[in-house]
């Protein structure tokens, strides 16, 4: 189907902006300009903070059911639309087809899941010291509008991740998607408008992403800020939703670290790693980049590595066949030449890619470089593409240290077939999720995170629906 233009939508209408500004959504396979998205401006952002405020003292007082209801209605929708949602995620982000749909889908599974955790928040009641008279009650509540901001890598999951927990704790939500892919997490909140959200639970904002994050973040209305993107970025919002005693989730860039050992299955470790080394073309923050080989093996499993990525089929990922799109945007294209020159120069061998292909749009070679230094910048900074970074170690304990040497502490993948080495790497490796003899299988009712300069708190699992909750102490004696 063809891409539509993409409006705002405040307090359950859609709506162009105040100003009239808009800004052009690019085909990353093509190039072209293939629609226009809203861009608000302060006065449609005061519509949509007063809408939230309202929304929320709606929502709030809706029973958990009730909400739950709307929210499954809300996935089933996007469920019978998948067809044209996938479509229309793959001409603004470039992702395959395949993997557009699996997104989508897999989007509706976590917004049931959130449906049902709503249902299962319980406060306790709490024996006094003093007197059986006295009842000590722990009630649990949402801590109130929330502003979301979600990335264009995942253009409708990382929303789902994040109003999926809001919602379902009974909080209004203010996501702030991505200006590069907006049609598609536009077509998830048309879902939950046609699904019957009342009007001012939910709104969708696009624009200059410094000036909203700026103005909303410390505005009274807001009382959580949830933020996916990168680390820098990351930390500035937190410092200035510190400022404001504002709750946060962070959930940051990664630099995922593959250990593969001795004892491994090697077959699978290169069937898994390639698996998730070139999904969405590596723009992935829990993809693997920082590969630490056994010694013994390490040639084996770069060559091995290196065949698979030959063997992709690259191309517009509208095309039959296709396995790997362009890049989202030029900013990547240029980040790939950047890491695959520095590590050459440093003395990386480059088994295969490096290239960009062709002069239209943002494609990129699956590239694999082998024996890379420890002061290349690929094995210190985030590569977020289609990238694999290889290097030997000798022994576990030398591997471990090298895996934590980063601030990063997302994503963590280890192969082993030794009961030791895998209890060794569980309790060692400074990762939020980590993955054992197998790709990375996230899901809704699992803890999604990170630990050190990845970020705080979890967008999977109860622990996601606390934080939109407040827990406050009431006590009363009955008199
Ligand atoms: P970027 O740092 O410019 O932007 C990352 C995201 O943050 C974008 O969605 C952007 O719109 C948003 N953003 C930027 N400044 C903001 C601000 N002041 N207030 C609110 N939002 C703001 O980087 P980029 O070039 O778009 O992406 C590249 C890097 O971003 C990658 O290297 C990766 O580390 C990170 N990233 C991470 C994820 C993730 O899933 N954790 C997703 C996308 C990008």
């Amino acid at each position: 189907m063809g891409y539509i233009d993409t409006q705002l939508f405040i307090d359950g209408k859609w709506q162009q902006p105040a100003e009239g500004k808009s800004l052009p959504v690019v085909n990353p396979a093509t190039g072209k300009e293939i629609g226009r998205v809203a861009h608000a401006g302060r006065p449609d952002l005061d519509l949509a903070l007063a809408a939230a405020k309202k929304g929320f003292e709606v929502w709030r007082d809706m029973v958990p059911a009730a909400r739950a209801q709307i929210m499954r209605k809300a996935a089933a929708l996007v469920r019978e639309r998948v067809g044209e949602i996938a479509s229309l995620l793959t001409q603004e982000q470039g992702k395959p087809l395949a993997e557009a749909t699996t997104e989508t889908l897999s989007a509706c599974d976590i917004l049931d899941w959130f449906a049902d955790e709503g249902l299962r928040v319980y406060g306790r009641l709490v024996p006094s010291r003093l007197n059986v008279s006295i009842r000590q009650m722990v009630i649990k509540d949402p801590v109130g509008p929330v502003a979301a901001f979600t990335p264009w890598n995942f253009p409708i999951n990382q929303v789902v991740r994040k109003i999926g927990g809001g919602l379902a704790a009974g909080c209004s939500m203010l996501v702030k998607a991505p200006e590069e892919t907006p049609a598609a997490p536009a077509a998830l909140i048309k879902a939950f408008a046609d699904a019957g959200i009342p009007a001012g639970v939910l709104q969708l904002v696009y624009g200059t992403p410094a000036e909203i994050s700026n103005y909303l973040i410390p505005h009274p209305a807001i009382r959580k800020v949830t933020f996916t993107g990168s680390i820098p970025v990351g930390k500035q919002l937190a410092a200035l939703a510190g400022q404001h005693m504002k709750r946060v989730t962070m959930e940051l860039g990664g630099h995922a670290p593959v250990i593969v050992c001795e004892d491994a299955d090697i077959a699978l470790a290169v069937k898994a790693a390639a698996a998730a080394k070139f999904r969405n073309a590596g723009q992935v923050c829990i993809s693997p980049t920082r590969f630490l080989v056994h010694r013994s093996i390490a040639g084996d499993f770069a060559q091995a590595l290196a065949e698979h990525a030959k063997g992709l089929k690259v191309g517009d990922g509208l095309a039959e066949g296709t396995q790997m799109g362009p890049l989202a945007n030029a900013r990547r294209v240029a980040a790939m030449t950047a890491f695959t020159e520095d590590a050459v120069k440093k003395g990386a061998r480059l088994l295969t890619g490096g290239q960009r292909i062709g002069t239209q749009g943002n494609f990129w070679q699956p590239t694999i470089l082998a024996d890379v230094p420890k002061d290349a910048k690929v094995f210190n900074d985030e590569p977020f593409g289609p990238m694999a970074a290889i290097r030997p170690f000798d022994a576990l304990e030398e591997a471990i240290t090298e895996a934590n040497r980063l601030p990063y502490g997302l994503a963590g993948y280890a192969f082993t077939r030794s009961l030791k080495n895998s209890d060794l790497l569980a309790r060692r490796l400074e990762v939020g999720m980590l993955w054992m003899n197998m790709p990375a299988l996230p899901s809704a009712e699992m803890p999604f995170g990170g630990v050190k300069d990845s970020g705080y708190g979890s967008e999977g699992g109860p622990e996601a629906m606390e934080a939109y909750l407040n827990s406050r102490a009431v006590v009363i004696q009955n008199a």
